[in-house]
């Protein structure tokens, strides 16, 4: 028995680079993981693959986030296959960086309905069951920019700020069923997402981080998985940072 043996979890975008570490993190301690995703079927499927064969649960779901239909699928995938559900965390995200007076109406709906409609999308369509568990956990994947702005991420860093205070009304609104809401902002974390900044900019911005380093996926997942635990049973409306001190 480990420490979340029994538990259901959701994992958007685990396709993805933080997303993966994430839903690793929470199989490898027991729980049984829905691994949602967008586009990317071989590398949700190779995950879950790996996940079954460290002998862990899994079932890989293609859902648009930025969707109802999306949501009501995920949650319906964690009942079918797995009769209930715990924890839920919006990881799926995307860019669509652009100086602000000249950002699209199309690329601020896009990072808009992605990075936050999908998060009232999903905990609507999972507040039943969590209520219901009794011990439900929802962790929002934020960002450093929703705290501190960047140029260029007028979309996002917005997206992400309003992700901040979703969580803060969200863990007022359930904390009397015992459902906790956090959400975590990193900072610079190498992924795909991260890829494709230059040498230069990723010079620049690693002279601005006390720990002199770029995150790993692995240093937001372990957050994650305190936070989906029982030791965090008294952590809610929190936004956490997992940036090297970039942000202090
Ligand atoms: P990533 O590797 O680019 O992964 C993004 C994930 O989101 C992929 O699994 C992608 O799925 C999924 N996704 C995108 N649009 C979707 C949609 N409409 N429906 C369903 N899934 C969708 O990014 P990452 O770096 O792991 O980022 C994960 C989260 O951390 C994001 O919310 C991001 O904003 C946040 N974050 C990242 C950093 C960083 O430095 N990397 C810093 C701060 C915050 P498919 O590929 O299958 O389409």
């Amino acid at each position: 028995m480990t420490a979340l043996t029994g538990r259901v979890s959701i994992v958007t975008g685990a396709s993805g680079g933080i997303g993966q570490a994430i839903a690793e993190s929470l199989a490898d301690a027991g729980s049984s993981v829905v691994l949602g995703y967008g586009r990317s079927t071989e590398k949700a499927e190779a995950l879950r693959t790996s996940i079954t064969e460290r002998g862990g649960q899994a079932v890989a779901v293609q859902a648009d986030v930025s969707t109802a239909a999306g949501a009501a699928a995920l949650v319906k995938a964690a009942v079918d296959a797995y009769g209930g559900l715990d924890i839920v965390i919006n990881n799926a995200g995307i860019t669509r960086d652009g100086l602000f007076m000249r950002m699209k109406e199309a690329d601020w709906d896009a990072v808009m309905d992605t990075n936050l409609k999908s998060v009232y999308y999903l905990v609507q369509a999972a507040s039943r069951q969590l209520l219901r568990s009794r011990y439900g956990r929802v962790i929002n994947i934020a960002s450093v920019a929703g705290l501190m702005g960047n140029i260029g991420q007028a979309n996002y860093s917005a997206a992400k700020a309003g992700m901040m205070g979703l969580t803060k009304t969200l863990a007022r609104e359930f904390a009397s069923r015992k459902v906790t809401v956090n959400a975590v902002a990193p900072g610079f974390i190498e992924t795909e997402m991260t890829a494709s900044l230059g040498a230069e900019i990723k010079a620049r911005l690693l002279e601005q981080v006390p720990l002199a380093r770029l995150g790993q996926p692995r240093d937001v997942a372990d957050l994650c998985l305190f936070l989906a635990g029982d030791a965090a049973s008294y952590i809610t409306g929190q936004i956490i940072q997992v940036d090297g001190g970039l942000v202090m």
